[in-house]
Order: structure tokens, then sequence, then C-alpha cells
């Protein structure tokens, strides 16, 4: 079972992801419920959050996090989606702030 509250944050997200993620255009949180952000609306925390404002931010995010070895997941309108209780010990990157935004191609 993953820990909760902050420590859940400072076990899988190593600080300097944390910085270069907050520089980006966009929201980032942390410890954020996730049951709103789905259909079915059950699940855990994600230990962090970003909203980014810009395609290039979202880009970015994902080459961050896969250079620190850390987990992540897109998350679009949240279709029939489960997150575990115990919760997503990973950054969560949602696309809510790109609406209107088409991406085409692979990161
Ligand atoms: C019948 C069925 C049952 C399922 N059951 C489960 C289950 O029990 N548990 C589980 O965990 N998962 C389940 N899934 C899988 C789950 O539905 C998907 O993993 C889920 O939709 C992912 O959520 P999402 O937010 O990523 O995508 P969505 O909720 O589909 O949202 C994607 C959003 O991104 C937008 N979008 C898509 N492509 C682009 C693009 N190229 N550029 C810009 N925007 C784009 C879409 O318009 C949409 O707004 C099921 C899927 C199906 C079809």
């Amino acid at each position: 079972m993953l820990p909760e509250g902050g420590e859940l944050l400072r076990r899988v997200i190593p600080s300097r992801l944390v910085s270069e993620l907050s520089d980006l255009p966009g929201e980032i949180r942390f410890d954020v419920s996730l049951a709103p952000r789905t259909t079915i609306g059950v699940g855990g925390k994600g230990a962090c959050l970003i909203v980014p404002r810009t395609v290039d931010a979202l880009v970015e995010a994902i080459r961050l996090c896969r250079q620190c070895g850390v987990r992540y997941i897109l998350l679009g309108a949240g279709s029939n989606l489960l997150f575990s209780d115990h919760g997503y010990p990973g950054v969560v990157i949602a696309t809510e702030g790109l609406s209107g935004s088409v991406i085409e191609g692979r990161v």
C-alpha cells in the first residue's frame, strides 16, 4: 500500500522533477483526489497532477517524467477509468487545459 499525504509525494517524485514541472506553463498540484476526474468517480489520490497550458508543456512534461523514470498517465475525460483506492504513484498529466488542441504524432 502506498503511503498517504505528503509522504506519497516525497517518495515517488524526485524534487528535481517537481521543480522542473513547476516551471512549465500550467498548473501543478500534489496529493490530488482523482475520483472526481473519472466518469465512475472512484479511486485514491495522485501524487502529482499537472494541467499543462500548452502542447509544448505537455510534451516537455512527458519528456521530464521519462527522463526521471517516474510513472505518468495522460488523463483526458477519464471515461471508464479506474484508479486504485491506494492512489496513483506518479504524475497525472491532465489535458483539460488544452481543449480545442488536436495532438498528432508520437512524443
Ligand atoms: C467499454 C470500455 C470499458 C472500459 N472499462 C475500463 C475499466 O473498467 N477500468 C479502466 O481502468 N479502464 C476501462 N476502460 C478504458 C478507459 O475507458 C480508458 O482507459 C479511458 O477512457 C482513459 O481515459 P482518458 O481520460 O485517457 O480518455 P477519454 O476519457 O477517452 O478522454 C480522452 C479525451 O482526449 C481527447 N483526445 C483524444 N485524442 C486526442 C488527440 N489526438 N488530440 C487532442 N485530444 C484528443 C478526446 O476528445 C477526449 O476528450 C474501458 C474502455 C472501454 C471502451
